[in-house]
This record gives C-alpha cells, structure tokens and sequence, in this order.
C-alpha cells in the first residue's frame, strides 16, 4: 500500500516500550504518530488529524481520561475514535473508558493478532461510516455538499475563523431566470443545467477548504474559509464569467443569450459575538441588490 492511502493512528502512552511494542505490530499497515503524555498528544493534534487513537489510560500529568475529555469538547477533534490502552483486570477503567466515549479497548500485555484485529475492525467501520457520510452529505442532483453538510462545515470553520482571528467570505449564487428555462425547456434540461452551473461554480472554489453548496432550488453558496473580500471577488468573477460563456442551452431574456448568473458576496473577521447567519443573510441582501440591478452581475459588502 502506498503510504499516502495508508490510515494513520495516534498512539499514546508515556512508556517508551508500550509505543516501540505497537509501533512494531502496526506500522507496516498504517502511518504511525507518536506521543509520550496527554499533553504532547494534544500538541500534535493540533498539526495532525489521526483516523485513530490508540491512548494509555494511566499516565503521569494527564490520563488518558483527562485527554479524551478534551477531545470529545472540541469540534476539531471529537470525531476521532480513541481506543484505551488498559491493564489487565481493570473492568471498571474499561467501563469508564467506554462511557466516556472510547470505541473500544485493548489490554496489557499486548497479544499481536488481537490489536492488529482491533485495529482493523475499528478502521473498516470507519470507512464504512465515511462512504454513508459521503452519500448523505452530497446533493444527489449536483453531487456538491448538500446544506447539512454546509451547515457543520460553516460551523467549525467559523470557530476556527474565530479562534485564529481570520477572515471568512462567502458567496450567494442564483441563477437568472431559470424558472423561465425550465419552462422553456423542461425540468430534465433544468437539471442538466443545475448540474453544470453546480459543477462550475466548484471548479472555482477548490482550495481543500473552500465549499461549494446547492443551498436549494437554483440557489448556490460558496463558503471561503481564510479568504478577503477582494479575494472572494475575484472567485464570484471567475464563477461568473465561466458560466455565461459555458455551452448549454439558453433562453432569450432579451438581454442577450447566455445563462447568467447574480452573486451577493459578504466577508467577516468575525469577534466572539459574531455568527455565520450575519456573513449569509449580508450575502443574501447583496444577492438581492444584485437581481434587483440588473442581474449578471456582483454586488459585495463586508459585515465588517
Ligand atoms: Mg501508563
């Protein structure tokens, strides 16, 4: 297996032979992280985002109770699955372990096959869970992210806007007249078009964090974590530009013969009373000014 397809895991534990032992009977299958303590774990997962932890419940400083509890409070790391490293005979740190939101444990002294096969189990339900998330997180039409997964994206990046003082812009698409288009030619060539205008818009968009999101009927949203205004600009341009001389079918809306669209394009360096309904309802106004003024065209403001 390339290295890059391999799945990676987090092992804590502040004995250097437990890390060494598991290293061995786990490397060859997956990307190995390391950590000593509760604290170098946090550390690096901050830089790192394992698909698995493997952590040691009794350490000095913090336990591995302590970790997961910090874990399971932030969105950035919640979703990781932690597996506790317990000694024999201890039922009730298992228990307490599992309560507090681990998937499972193994036990000391370690029996190779059996963590290779906890492991793997653990690793098999998670790509089991990502193919069903990815299925219900896409617009079937459009196949870009549908609004309940826009709607946890825009969350988290908006907590991170706000932890790291950065800016967030997002972009209000519509597409002009398309009612108009369906009647003319049909709801099968409307969708054709939803789907390439979709499509389009997320050719633009496509830094790892950048989202594109069909918000509802012809409406689509463009979420631009870490972006100015004036860079956001230029992305609805590009959206804008790529889907008038795009190829499909148009109607004649007397002002010429392209399907158009209008954008509203907000901008935020959001303070602890922000919110992300301020960045898309200052969207949505722009989007409507846009309309309103002609459409084909961008019209912006910054919430701040
Ligand atoms: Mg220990």
């Amino acid at each position: 297996m390339e290295e890059q397809d391999k799945f990676s895991l987090l092992i804590v534990d502040d004995e250097k032979m437990n890390l060494m032992v598991l290293n061995r009977i786990l490397s060859a299958e997956y990307n190995i992280f390391t950590a000593k303590s509760g604290l170098e774990a946090l550390v690096r997962l901050e830089r790192v985002t394992p698909d698995l932890m493997l952590m040691d419940i009794l350490m000095p400083g913090m336990s591995g109770f302590e970790v997961i509890k910090k874990l399971k409070a932030s969105p950035f790391t919640s979703e990781i699955p932690v597996i506790f490293i317990t000694g024999l005979n201890s039922v009730e740190s298992e228990e307490k372990g599992l309560e507090m939101g681990a998937v499972d444990y193994i036990t000391k002294p370690f029996k190779n096959t059996l963590v290779r096969m906890r492991v793997k189990t653990h690793i098999q339900m998670l790509k089991n869970l990502r193919t069903i998330e990815k299925i219900g997180l896409l617009d079937p039409l459009t196949e870009v992210p549908n609004r309940r997964n826009f709607d946890k994206r825009m969350e988290v990046e908006f907590k991170r806007a706000k932890r790291d003082g950065r800016r967030v812009s997002f972009l209000m698409i519509d597409i002009d007249y398309f009612k108009r288009y369906n009647d003319t030619y049909g709801h099968l060539q409307g969708d054709v078009l939803l789907k390439e205008v979709a499509q389009l818009i997320a050719a633009e968009a496509k830094r790892p964090a950048d989202m594109t999101v069909r918000l509802g009927g012809e409406e689509f949203g463009v979420l631009l974590p870490d972006t100015s205004l004036e860079a956001a600009l230029v992305v609805a341009e590009r959206a804008r530009t790529s889907i008038e001389s795009a190829v499909v079918p148009v109607v004649d809306t007397g002002k010429g013969s392209s399907v158009t669209v209008s954008i509203g394009v907000s901008s935020i360096l959001p303070n602890q009373e922000s919110t992300s309904n301020q960045l898309i309802g200052l969207a949505d106004k722009c989007l409507y000014e846009a309309k309103n003024s002609g459409r084909n065209r961008i019209k912006s403001s910054p919430v701040n």
